[in-house]
């Protein structure tokens, strides 16, 4: 499947409102009643067949929502979507959870349509224009159900450059969430905007790369010129660690504050790999890169291998600690922070990216001893970090397809499923690869500033 490129990019802009006393009093009246129309749309919705399609359930609870709850009209509109959307994805389990039934992989029955789902987070869903709008010197104006408030807000520089020169940066504002930060009880405004992005990427790429994403380090990713990074996972793994012993002490204890304080935990530690992954991904986007990133479809079939029966005690200690960061989300990340920064991120099989030795093309597990970190080449014993080796032979597979691309003027950006033989084609091109480099420029990054 060729891919045509994406001219924009959606992303979320997380702005910090700086609201006075009356004002937290108007957007906390409004957003309880958001969610009491939420939870209220959700039984209707339960009670009718557990409906999933918007506007029917809006037919049904529009005026009770706007008389009872006293919504504005936009709002009255937006619960009954949000909780249809919401019913709509317990569906897709539910079909997902039978499917694998079926197959035998699992016994468990799903149970999240058995009752109605409870909303208890308190957002409101605003619309652009109607229900918020920008306004001058930073600040932002949102109907509330005690009427319009305008207010300052903080948020990322650049976000900030972007939200001021909408028009110069190619940023084209959409719908908005109102949302409150359950630790901190700050408000915040979290605004979809479409970044137009640069035409003809291909004319300007000056670098490729491969990027390893894996356990023991968070990612290696290497440039086809020889320079490298190491993300080191050790001081997330640390945490990890920390919250994994206390969130078992905590589950053995099985009170009620245990609980709350599971909850928090689970929180903080979101946060954490969230921010991780911010900082990873923004590292590895460099300005006008080709990104290759490893096509892992059902990625975390990756650690869940490796949960084998037979797997060591400290293999599935291992396993506990990292599966709490998702490969996924890093992966997401980077691809759109490389767009972004004008580049274009592409995904590369998966296949042999640790086993084939990428100076004599010998690829085998035995080029693994032990399935220890370091890859030693049986045939030509040519040694290196395994995860260094896996990046290499990443970044040579993103330069052929920049090659290809730049001969037929067409990008394949996911590897074609066009089945096995093709796939075959290609794996027999990657083991033509080699690197060949006179001197490697190894740059080793531990701790990651933001
Ligand atoms: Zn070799």
């Amino acid at each position: 499947m060729d891919e045509e490129l994406p001219t924009s990019q959606a992303l979320t802009c997380k702005l910090k409102l700086l609201l006075d006393k009356e004002q937290v009093v108007a957007v906390r009246r409004t957003a309880l009643a958001y969610r009491n129309a939420l939870n209220h749309a959700s039984a209707v919705a339960f009670a009718n067949g557990k409906m999933s399609q918007g506007m029917k359930l809006q037919t049904l609870v529009y005026q009770d929502l706007r008389e009872r709850y006293g919504l504005l009209s936009q709002m009255a509109c937006n619960a009954p979507r949000q909780v249809a959307a919401a019913y709509k994805t317990l569906w897709e389990r539910a079909k997902s959870n039978a499917a694998h039934k079926a197959k035998g992989w699992t016994k468990r029955r799903y149970k999240g349509l058995d009752k109605a789902p409870k909303f208890t987070a308190l957002t409101v869903n605003l619309n652009h224009k109607r229900d918020w709008s920008l306004g001058k010197n930073q600040t932002v104006s949102i109907s509330t159900l005690n009427g319009r408030i305008r207010c300052r807000y903080e948020g990322w520089n650049r976000h900030l450059d972007w939200l001021e020169h909408t028009a110069d940066r190619g940023i084209t504002l959409g719908a908005a969430k109102l949302w409150q930060d359950p630790v901190s009880k700050a408000w915040y405004l979290l605004v979809s905007v479409d970044k137009a992005l640069v035409e003809k990427p291909m004319d300007r790429i000056t670098t490729v790369k491969g990027v390893d994403l894996n356990r023991r380090n968070i990612a290696v990713e290497s440039n086809t010129r020889g320079k490298c990074r190491f993300y080191h996972g050790g001081h997330q793994r640390h945490l990890a660690e920390h919250a994994a012993s206390t969130r078992s002490a905590l589950q053995a204890k099985g009170t009620r504050g245990a609980k709350a304080v599971l909850r928090k935990l689970a929180l903080r530690e979101r946060r954490l790999n969230a921010d991780t992954a911010h900082c990873v991904s923004k590292a590895i986007a460099e300005p006008h890169a080709m990104v290759g990133l490893e096509w892992l479809k059902d990625i975390r079939n990756r650690t869940e291998r490796r949960r084998s029966k037979n797997a060591s005690v400290k293999r599935r200690r291992a396993n506990r600690k990292v599966s709490s960061w998702s490969f996924a989300d890093v992966q997401a990340k980077t691809a759109y922070k490389t767009r972004l920064s004008g580049g274009v991120p592409i995904w590369v099989d998966a296949d042999y990216t640790s086993q084939g030795c990428s100076i004599c093309g010998h690829t085998g597990k035995e080029n693994r001893p032990n399935n220890g970190l370091l890859f030693v080449c049986a045939h030509c014993g040519h040694t290196l970090h395994a995860d260094l080796v896996a990046a290499r032979n990443i970044s040579m597979r993103t330069l052929l397809i920049r090659q290809d691309w730049v001969r037929t003027g067409r990008l394949s950006a996911v590897p074609e499923a066009s089945g096995d033989e093709a796939k075959a084609a290609r794996l027999s091109r990657y083991a033509e690869l080699r690197w060949s480099l006179d001197a490697s420029s190894v740059l080793i990054v531990g701790r990651m500033a933001h």
